[in-house]
């Protein structure tokens, strides 16, 4: 549990799984980007790329939602 390793938060990512928010750290496994939600465990492996995509869709969705 408290191994540390370069962990980086998506702010605003939610876990396509369990549905919580800001669970999803990025991590880089053999030069592979791995997505790890720390609620369920879900593992993605995406690019960077579209790691990007999937935060700026948040981000729009967050949008709508603002008042
Ligand atoms: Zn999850």
């Amino acid at each position: 549990m408290s191994k540390v390793s370069k962990k980086r938060f998506i702010a605003g990512a939610v876990c396509p799984k369990c549905k919580a928010m800001d669970t999803l750290a990025l991590t880089k496994e053999n030069n592979v980007e791995k997505v790890t939600c720390v609620v369920c465990g879900e593992q993605m492996v995406q690019t960077e790329e579209q790691v990007e995509k999937v935060v700026r869709q948040h981000e729009q969705v967050i949008g709508v939602f603002k008042p």
